[in-house]
């Protein structure tokens, strides 16, 4: 949906990189994550003070290779045995921490994109933490929570359910991949103790591979940027400055002082808006299927009342015949992924609103004709 946008912004987020740049493996020796680009950690701070979506003064920047990577590194730093030497925690893992770690999930059990914080918590079996499913039902102290808002695939706007006593072993982690204003109204300056965000979903660069946390705690900070060594020693040099590029780019479109300079929250939103009342007129038309009620709130970033837009409908096949809504979609050349994926309903199914035109505009044609 974002190369349009990009491709109309002309020169505004290109970048060449001669041959002798970028080569080293390190970018700030004297910041805590030390692969950092500079130029990134400044746009990361200006898009975000830009947007208000997020408190950045007092935080640490931490990169990754996409927000999935970071989410890998706050376990890591979250638990317990990370917090030193790493060879001495795994000697110490088979007695001291096997299965009483857990990661949980925000309520309602709805994972985040293709089940794949269920699959990237546990692909290592590590001794450090384990998957433990939905956070509404989970009682201890020892956990680490992941909240998901607005949240993959229904939209919803969650917040922590588990509060933890103080000193006790309770930890948050905010995904907060799209908690932009194409998406939904900004009506706080979040500020947790860690929050993850891409471009993957702020600009549609998935491909850049670049995500970030912004982390409160430094000793917290110094643990993800050690895995983030361990694991990859550092993140590319390349796509840091690229993803710097564009971030830019956005925070330039509304600053006053870059006239004309593209927008790309509007555009965004426009998008958005524009699709969910065709995909709406379309469920309307066919009369067998249902989409989450839109809700609305105040945006402190556009000054308007505005609805949430998500980057996924969270689409329900309401005919009495139809137990298995993917399989029924897939018959009219429709591709979803069912709900069964989620821990939730075959009835219901998770469909991208985030494709090129000429998809989308043939997706909601089939599903109109669909009776
Ligand atoms: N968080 C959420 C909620 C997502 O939906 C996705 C990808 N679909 C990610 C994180 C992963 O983002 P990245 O491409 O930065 O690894």
């Amino acid at each position: 949906m974002y190369e349009e946008f990009w491709r109309e912004s002309g020169d505004a987020a290109e970048l060449v990189i001669p041959g002798w740049q970028t080569m080293s493996y390190f970018s700030d020796v004297t910041n805590v994550c030390w692969f950092l680009e500079p130029e990134l950690d400044q746009q990361v701070r200006r898009l975000h003070r830009t947007v208000g979506n997020a408190a950045v003064d007092g935080y640490h920047v931490i990169v990754g290779t996409g927000s999935t990577q970071l989410f890998m590194a706050a376990l890591y730093a979250l638990s317990p045995d990370a917090a030193g030497d790493p060879s001495a925690s795994s000697r110490q893992r088979p007695t001291t921490r096997s299965g009483n770690q857990s990661c949980l999930l925000g309520r309602q059990c709805f994972c985040c994109d293709l089940q794949s914080y269920p699959a990237v918590t546990d692909f290592l079996r590590s001794g450090l933490f384990r998957w433990a499913g939905d956070a509404s039902s989970f009682e201890g102290d020892n956990y680490i929570e992941l909240v998901c808002s607005p949240n993959n695939p229904d939209g919803a706007i969650r917040e922590a359910v588990l509060a933890s006593e103080p000193g006790a072993g309770g930890k948050t982690v905010h995904d907060f991949a799209y908690y932009w204003p194409q998406y939904t109204p900004i009506t706080e300056k979040a500020d947790h103790d860690i929050m993850l965000f891409t471009v993957s979903k702020s600009t549609g660069h998935a491909g850049t591979r670049i995500g970030w946390a912004l982390v409160k705690d430094r000793e917290v900070a110094k643990k993800m940027t050690k895995f983030v060594e361990l694991n990859t020693i550092g993140v590319s040099k390349d796509s840091q400055l690229r993803a710097a590029k564009v971030l830019g780019a956005v925070s330039d479109g509304y600053e006053a002082k870059v006239v004309g300079a593209p927008r790309l929250f509007d555009f965004g939103r426009r998008k958005m808006v524009e699709r969910w009342s065709m995909l709406r007129a379309a469920a309307a038309a066919s009369g067998v299927f249902s989409l989450p009620e839109e809700t609305s709130g105040f945006c402190n970033f556009t000054k308007e009342t505005a609805a949430t837009n998500p980057a996924f409908a969270w689409l329900r096949c309401d005919g009495e015949d139809v137990d298995d809504c993917a399989s029924f979609l897939r018959s009219h050349k429709i591709l979803t992924r069912s709900g069964a994926h989620f821990g939730a309903d075959p009835r219901y199914v998770r469909v991208s609103m985030l494709d090129r035109d000429d998809a989308f505009d043939i997706f909601v044609r089939r599903l109109s004709s669909l009776h």
